[in-house]
């Protein structure tokens, strides 16, 4: 090693990303897990609001974790998550994932009503709420920002998806990059944290789209990224689109280089939620290698530390 040998900071030495499982545990102090909710919520994307055809990728479940039981009442979901979690998993906090369908798209009262049913349990730390970045505005983000204590964080996970309006048309959508921008200037001076959910592989998108991606939320200055592939789950609408052979999904290798990239220009300071992986593989229909996490987390490492980079290197 030479005396001008650039290192990656500390925190991202050994995993050269930064997770949210690190981060949790330097802000907790212990480990946390996400139990995932449905809190009974809709999408104005499925009930005729915006359209009734949904997003195209997404599944008759609002992408929610199809081994959870949505008949449950809350309390009941949360009790039910933490005790059928793996006992060498078991964390000694957790956080409230309302994942399902639309998190913020109800009246206030109802929202308060949830929120605080939620936060009732003695472990739950904190909540991530799941919505579309159309439906906040000042009044929610006011309800959800006092939630947020010196004990308890409350993040909100847009579902952005891309920053190219042509292609959040493509997938319908029902919303346009300015939504994201317009949640953003409501949801940055708050003491929320804002992650966005972000798709590689969308239809016709290039390389230098993601990237563009990439580059526009480093701008934005969001607290955190999930980062998806394109997948074909069952029931969805683009299971038709697929079996027709007019759809191209990305092959790993091609994956694995797509993020290593995306990850260079995002800051190191932004918490990664999610790099590999989806919530609920039993349903995908393709591309099968999405259900080995953990093999494509590992394989994403190892590129990063073959590149000799890391997250932010370049942003
Ligand atoms: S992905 Fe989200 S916004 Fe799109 S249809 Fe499904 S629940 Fe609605």
């Amino acid at each position: 090693m030479t005396e001008n040998t650039i290192l990656p900071p500390n925190h991202l030495r050994e995993k050269r990303h930064y997770p949210l499982s690190d981060y949790w545990k330097e802000r907790f102090g212990c480990k946390v897990y996400k139990i995932t909710i449905d809190a009974g919520f809709d999408c104005p994307n499925r009930d005729g609001t915006k359209s009734s055809g949904g997003c195209t990728f997404c599944d008759e479940v609002g992408s929610f974790a199809r081994h959870q039981s949505n008949l449950l009442k809350i309390e009941e979901q949360l009790r039910v998550g933490i005790e059928t979690m793996n006992p060498k998993l078991r964390a000694q906090k957790y956080f409230a994932y309302l994942q399902a369908f639309t998190n913020t798209y109800g009246t206030i009262d109802h929202l308060k009503i949830v929120y605080d049913r939620v936060l009732d349990h003695p472990d739950v730390v904190g909540l991530s709420i799941g919505t579309r970045p159309d439906c906040v505005d000042r009044d929610k983000i006011d309800l959800i920002a006092s939630y947020v204590n010196e004990n308890r964080e409350v993040w909100i996970e847009y579902g952005m998806q891309t920053i190219h309006d042509r292609t959040l048309k493509k997938i319908n959508r029902g919303e346009t990059h300015a939504d994201f921008c317009n949640a953003m200037a409501l949801t940055r001076p708050t003491p929320i944290k804002s992650c966005a959910h972000v798709i590689l592989g969308l239809p016709n998108e290039t390389h230098t789209d993601m990237m563009a991606t990439a580059h526009k939320l480093a701008d934005i200055g969001v607290d955190g990224v999930k980062l998806h592939l394109l997948c074909v789950m069952q029931d969805s609408p683009l299971e038709k689109v697929y079996a027709t052979g007019k759809l191209s999904l990305m092959e790993r290798e091609d994956y694995i280089n797509t993020v290593c990239d995306f990850l260079e220009y995002t800051p190191s300071n932004v918490i990664i939620h999610r790099l590999a992986g989806n919530g609920h593989h039993e349903h995908i229909i393709a591309p099968l290698w999405l259900s080995e996490k953990m093999q494509t987390m590992d394989m994403i490492i190892a590129e990063m530390k073959r590149r000799n980079t890391w997250q932010g290197k370049k942003a």
